[in-house]
């Protein structure tokens, strides 16, 4: 079988990595081959909004799946719907800030208040009903803390206003959580579901540092659950999809979905029997899921900015260490390292020791 993955990111090196010892090939389209899946499978290069080369992957592959969200869902009409997996209507429900969060109301999977912005006036009436502080956001194309800026007081709704009033936007309150956490899941085009268990992740800078897996609350975990399997029947979803969380006394309050493979899911490769990757390939194919069962105590750590010292990290006992074949540049995810350990107690220690290493080594934390 032949998989077409729109965008060559190091979540679709991951997923044909995953996907070769089952026996399957793999065909990115980015717009260079010098891309982390650009080096490790053949590369149709083009825009993603770019119909012919669209077409042209398509006519060489079995099924079309892609590593990222900002891809055009209006150029993928080129592709017949039922060969794109996960579906393109969550897809474009997860480009949208303010569909997303509708789309929660609506499955009744609790939200921070929010409210469309579309102009100053807006922001005005958004800030007296909602409050201070909140949060403004694009409603497009933000990721990893991108488009967004928090709102402490009138002053600052001038500069965000400034900063980001030329888009559609979405004012939410400020969140005081005690966590950050996500689950993922996968569902295969036969209907069958499977999901991990919680992942507990740690943001600086709107970008992800560092991830536990498994968070043991398991009301938090029922809570989690019912709402990620909402979600994937309401898309007749095929592959994984990812729901990141505030944790605020017991309650869980949707910050964000992905409908793809996820970084608070790269603990999965070595500290779960199947990994979110092989999972997204397994449920896109219709192929029986594996199991979501964790091996152990898992910590992931990003290398943000640039590569730590290699030789050094890999004489760590039991670490796995991967390189996404990036340049080093600013708040860049290169790469990023796994730990497995038989209790919670050893783990937590060996990432704290692991996390101030990587803190006293200038530009790799970003
Ligand atoms: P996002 O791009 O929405 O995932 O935001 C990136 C990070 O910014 C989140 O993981 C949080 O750490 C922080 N953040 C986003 N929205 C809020 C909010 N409403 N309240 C508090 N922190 C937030």
């Amino acid at each position: 079988m032949n998989i077409g993955i729109i965008g060559a990111g190091q979540l679709g090196r991951m997923l044909a990595l995953a996907g070769y010892p089952l026996g399957l090939k793999f065909r990115f389209l980015d717009r260079s081959a010098d891309t982390p899946g650009g080096q490790i499978a053949p590369l149709v290069a083009g825009e993603f909004e770019d119909r012919a080369r669209l077409r042209e992957l398509d006519t060489t592959v079995d099924v079309i799946t892609f590593d990222w969200e900002n891809i055009s869902v209006a150029a993928l009409d080129v592709i017949p719907a039922n060969r794109i997996r996960p579906p393109a209507p969550a897809l474009a429900t997860s480009q949208d800030r303010l569909l997303e969060k509708q789309l929660f109301r609506e499955l009744r999977i609790p939200t921070p208040p929010f409210t469309a912005v579309d102009s100053r006036a807006d922001l005005q009436h958004a800030v007296q009903r909602i409050g201070l502080p909140g949060v403004l956001k694009s409603r497009r194309f933000g990721y990893d803390g991108k488009g967004q800026a928090v709102v402490r007081s009138a002053a600052d709704a001038d500069a965000a206003w400034a900063q980001l009033g030329s888009q559609p936007l979405l004012y939410e309150s400020f969140v005081n959580f005690t966590a950050e956490v996500s689950i993922i899941g996968a569902r295969s085009t036969r209907g069958e579901i499977a999901l991990y268990p919680l992942s507990a992740n740690t943001h600086s800078g709107g970008i992800l540092r560092h991830t536990i897996a498994p968070f043991t609350r398991p009301a938090l975990a029922r809570l989690a659950q019912r709402y990620l399997r909402a979600i994937l029947r309401r898309f007749e979803y095929a592959g994984i999809l990812t729901v990141e969380f505030f944790v605020v006394g017991g309650r869980l309050l949707a910050n964000e979905m992905a409908p793809r493979v996820h970084n608070s899911g790269h603990w999965t490769i070595e500290g779960a029997h199947t990994s979110q990757f092989e999972n997204h390939l397994r449920a896109i194919l219709g192929w029986p899921l594996g199991s979501t069962a964790p091996r152990g105590h898992a910590a992931m750590i990003n290398f943000i900015g640039a590569l730590p010292e290699r030789e050094r990290w890999l004489r760590e006992p039991g670490l796995h260490f991967h390189d996404y074949g990036k340049a080093a540049r600013p708040n860049r995810k290169v790469g990023h390292c796994t730990l497995v350990e038989p209790s919670a107690s050893q783990r937590d220690l060996r990432l704290r020791r692991l996390l101030n290493r990587l803190g006293s080594q200038p530009g790799t934390t970003g």
